[in-house]
């Protein structure tokens, strides 16, 4: 039947070619999306063939799963399935990426041109611009079935028809959750379900964090193929993988005086003979992918940055990169390594440190008590968290390079629209907190949070107390400062309006959060370190290391980092961020720590102390005084 109707149309293609045949006949590569544009040649990635075999409908898999580096063609083996399904296997089809921007930025860019460079789909897919087309940045019709651009952001229910051809496309950049309704990319799986065997779906990222990562859920279901290429000297088979130190294989380099790589080379994991990397495009020519779980239906592929093609990305720079990346690693600095690992190892990184053990914290706890403040700590702050029914508090001691010891953390139950709840806090702003010399601290700083509905509760208790207490609301904005420059606010107070009756901060919670949990992982008392007593329960813990920093990448390759929780509550988290937004404010890192100290230990008993205060007079500072003093 079929080639009868090939016969009768002349010039129509034997429908049953698979897409690698489909790429290397029809393709061909843009200037806008390659830096090698015109006829396409799968021979030059090979490591995309057997991928595209199993995307062809000839094949019976129905999921296919890539780990892939960043700059490796995969965006053009999106489009072959795209294109080919639009020329020869018609049905609707639905590209998903991590935002609706993205989607439209890649209708418009990536697929537009590319649609125009491939003469068979002159026809089919009509110009985005003519009237009646069917044709819009995020739809486009041909007979037979259509492509739609969805971001996973969108929610899931603006178009709830079948799909039987979907891609995932950069799948760790989907949002956790659209709208309530659950994972976006599970409930784009289920509409391709009305298809059974003949659905196809298509899954591709860049790992980014072990645990959160999406692609890695979906990897460690699959079928996990290597693409092993052989040895020129051996002809065994292997994956190129970078070694290590201690491996007697991998990629090994040396440089000059000045540090720079002047020679690299590969060795052979069999016969450990050294390959060029040169010799690598004749070897991923014969390459083919060895999988782990070979029977497993969901088939998975895995290739790193050291097979991208000569002429592409190098070995040098790619070692470059990563010698750099350590240099950085030893000094605490564990971005650049986490970048490397995602887009060149195409690994998933461990975020271990990020999210500090509670356990390990509990066990910590000092047997100072609650309520009172070790030699140590010398400036007294506190941070409130509000909620509708209660306020959350707590309270902590800073001493030189901000070391800092929790006095006392609890609850405050009642409406913040009463007043009970407030005059309770009164009593934990006004009280004493006893030193270890015997002087009596106060709280120089506490900020309150505005979030929720209780804002102008909240505003109406700093304006009677402030300065000392201050509104403040948190904002998650990736690289803003932890305080930032106050903007004045409008409260209502007894049925009026005050005009700028009250100073709202901003506080960058995103590098706070950072900050706090790079100290918390810290093993030596000194700068930074965070004390505990012994008895604040579990809880407290594990809302103190409630949230984890999670990476993904954008359509340029670059890290898009964000915190989420992992646990149901993080409140304590929240309450420690403005404890240290209070310390900050109240100048702690102008804080002239020795002569604190010395006047502490001075005044010993007799003496009540106010930092603000001592801060005022600062340098010229002879003799502590408070006027809370008696
Ligand atoms: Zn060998």
């Amino acid at each position: 039947m079929t080639c009868i109707l090939a016969f009768k149309e002349g010039l129509k293609p034997d429908p049953y070619i698979d897409l690698v045949e489909w790429g290397n006949t029809y393709f061909r590569l843009t200037k806008e999306s390659s830096v090698e544009p015109g006829v396409y040649r799968t021979s030059r990635t090979p490591y995309v063939e057997e991928i595209l075999r199993e995307l062809s409908p000839q094949s019976p898999t129905q999921e296919i799963v890539v780990i892939k580096p960043t700059q490796t063609g995969f965006t053009t083996l999106a489009n072959i399935f795209l294109f080919a399904i639009a020329h020869l296997y018609a049905g609707p089809a639905m590209m998903a990426q991590p935002t609706d921007d993205m989607a439209k930025k890649h209708s418009k860019k990536k697929i537009g041109p590319s649609v125009r460079a491939v003469p068979c789909l002159k026809d089919i897919i009509k110009p985005t611009k003519s009237r009646d087309s069917g044709n819009t940045l995020l739809l486009k019709e041909f007979p037979g079935g259509s492509w739609t651009f969805t971001g996973s952001n969108s929610p899931a229910s603006a178009r709830s028809d079948s799909i039987r051809y979907l891609i995932l496309d950069d799948y760790d950049g989907f949002v956790q959750d659209a709208g309530g309704e659950g994972a976006p990319g599970d409930l784009l799986k289920k509409r391709t379900d009305a298809f059974g065997s003949k659905r196809k779906i298509y899954i591709n990222s860049t790992p980014t964090v072990k645990g959160v990562s999406h692609i890695e859920r979906e990897w460690n279901e699959s079928s996990q193929g290597y693409f092993n290429v052989p040895c020129p000297h051996c002809s065994e088979y292997q994956f190129f993988d970078f070694g290590g130190r201690d491996s007697d294989w991998g990629v090994r380099f040396t440089r000059d005086d000045d540090k720079q790589i002047i020679d690299i080379w590969y060795v052979c994991q069999h016969c450990h003979e050294r390959i060029d990397e040169w010799q690598k495009t004749e070897m991923m020519i014969r390459g083919k992918y060895v999988h782990k779980f070979p029977n497993r239906k969901k088939r998975g592929f895995k290739i790193n940055a050291l097979y991208s093609p000569v002429g592409w990305l190098s070995w040098e720079q790619i070692m470059n990169e990563f010698v750099k990346a350590a240099g950085a690693l030893k000094k605490g600095n564990s971005q650049p390594m986490k970048v490397w690992t995602n887009t060149r190892s195409a690994d998933v990184w461990e975020e271990d440190g990020d999210q500090p053990e509670w356990n390990k914290l509990a066990a910590r706890a000092e047997p100072y008590k609650i309520l009172t403040v070790p030699m140590g700590g010398m400036l007294v702050t506190s941070g409130v968290d509000t909620q509708d029914n209660r306020l959350e508090v707590l309270v902590k001691a800073w001493g030189r390079g901000e070391e800092n010891w929790t006095i006392y953390q609890g609850t405050l139950y009642g409406d913040p629209d009463q007043a009970a709840v407030w005059q309770q806090l009164d009593e934990i702003l006004y009280r004493m907190y006893r030193h270890e010399s015997g002087v009596d601290l106060r709280i120089v700083s506490m900020g309150i949070d505005t979030g929720g509905h209780k804002t102008q509760a909240v505003y109406n208790y700093c304006r009677q107390r402030g300065p000392i207490v201050f509104a403040l609301k948190g904002a998650s904005t990736p690289g803003k400062p932890i305080l930032n420059r106050p903007t004045t606010q409008d409260v209502t107070y007894g049925g009026k309006t005050i005009k700028k009756g009250v100073q709202l901060w901003s506080i960058g919670t995103d590098i706070a959060k950072g900050t706090i949990y790079n100290r918390l992982k810290l093993n030596d008392v000194g700068p930074g370190y965070a004390h505990f007593p012994i008895g604040l329960d579990d809880e407290f813990y594990k809302q103190l290391t409630a949230e984890k920093l999670v990476t993904s990448y954008d359509k340029q390759g670059f890290p898009v980092q964000k915190w989420i929780k992992t646990r149901e509550r993080n409140d304590v988290l929240d309450e420690d961020i403005y404890c240290y937004a209070a310390a900050l404010k109240s100048g702690m890192q102008r804080m002239d720590w020795d002569n604190m100290s010395k006047s502490l230990k001075d005044k010993g008993e007799q003496q009540l102390l106010d930092p603000t205060h001592s801060q005022k007079t600062n340098k010229r500072q002879t003799a502590i005084k408070s006027k809370w003093m008696a």
